[in-house]
């Protein structure tokens, strides 16, 4: 196949990239590098199987040739890109969509969308089922990540009933693994680069909100199943593993062999607004068709994932 997949020097991307050419496909990777970095395809570049195309999918795209699936995954990502690039955000979940879902008709290929538990935004039902309509705040930080992603969502159904297209719909839930920016200010890089320069741990708001890890390599293989599989709705992909934020930086401490202390501090800006109390995917319906649950363990997970960071504080 010819896999298109934008957001490809992104943190996911790179890792689906990866995993496509592994597979024998050839791949496309289309990125802006708003927030992607051309170090993270650089080992792929020299592959004749792979190429990349440095493009703003919220603009229209021209592609040249036979295309057998769109995978987007072009998206700024943690809360405090979405902060800092509210617009680009709205745009690329809403006209990106709409650019790649077209490229994909157009192609006759198979689109499958980057979705986010985002969708459920400060969930009153845990876990969340991918039944849960979501409890979503539109004009408030986080509005304009989780609005997009929603749109995005009932455009991807719109064109798979009004138009034919066959479209996948991925639920992600919080993923951590190489690749992702030190200072892209989530909680995983935030903690770890702390605990290996021996700084505080930054705890926002007592620390009691929960969310659930699952190691990058799982949520490629859930999205690697579903894009062949004939499941159309979505499909949630995620570790049901959930903590709360204070167990989850004593487990950063631990593993990373960290002398550092927990720190409570309550950010003064938008970076808490809206920030959802609890959340775990109830994954039973990936469980189900596509027969998949993650295999990798928070302490091996995040062992590989320190030893990418270590080089990098
Ligand atoms: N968080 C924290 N300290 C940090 C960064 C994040 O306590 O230095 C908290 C944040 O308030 C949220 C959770 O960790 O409750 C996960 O935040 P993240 O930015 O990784 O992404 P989210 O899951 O909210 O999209």
């Amino acid at each position: 196949m010819r896999v298109l997949i934008t957001g490809g020097a992104g943190f996911l991307g790179s890792h689906l990239c990866e995993r496509f050419l592994a597979e024998g496909h050839t791949v496309v990777a289309m990125d802006n590098l708003i927030t992607g970095s051309t170090d993270n395809i650089a080992h792929l570049i020299g592959n004749e199987r792979f190429s990349f195309i440095k493009h703003n999918v919220s603009n229209y795209i021209y592609l040249d040739g036979p295309v057998d699936a769109v995978l987007h995954f072009a998206s700024p990502a943690s809360p405090n890109d979405y902060l800092e690039h509210p617009i680009h955000t709205l745009k690329v979940g809403s006209l990106g969509t709409l650019n790649t879902i077209g490229l994909a008709k157009a192609k006759g290929a198979r689109y499958l969308l980057a979705s986010t538990s985002e969708v459920y935004g400060d969930p009153q039902v845990n876990p969340q089922p991918e039944s849960y309509w979501g409890h979503v705040n539109p004009i408030g930080p986080r509005g304009v990540y989780d609005e997009a992603k929603r749109f995005a969502e009932a455009m991807t159904m719109a064109y798979q009933r009004y138009h034919g297209v066959e479209t996948r719909i991925v639920r992600i839930f919080n993923t951590y693994g190489p690749r992702m920016r030190l200072n892209d200010g989530r909680v995983v890089p935030n903690f770890i680069k702390q605990a290996l320069l021996g700084e505080p741990l930054t705890v926002y708001m007592g620390g009691q909100q929960t969310r659930s890890f699952q190691y990058c390599s799982d949520l490629v293989e859930g999205v690697y199943r579903l894009l062949f599989s004939d499941e159309r709705l979505p499909v949630n992909i995620g570790n049901p593993n959930e903590m709360t934020i204070v167990d989850f930086a004593r487990e950063v401490i631990r593993i990373s062999g960290s002398s550092s202390e927990i720190h409570y501090v309550e950010p003064t800006d938008e970076r808490i607004t809206d920030d959802p109390k609890v959340r775990r995917p109830d994954i039973s319906k990936a469980r189900r068709v596509l027969g998949w649950e993650p295999v990798v363990g928070l302490e091996a997970g995040l062992r590989k994932t320190l030893d990418y960071f270590r080089g990098r504080v």
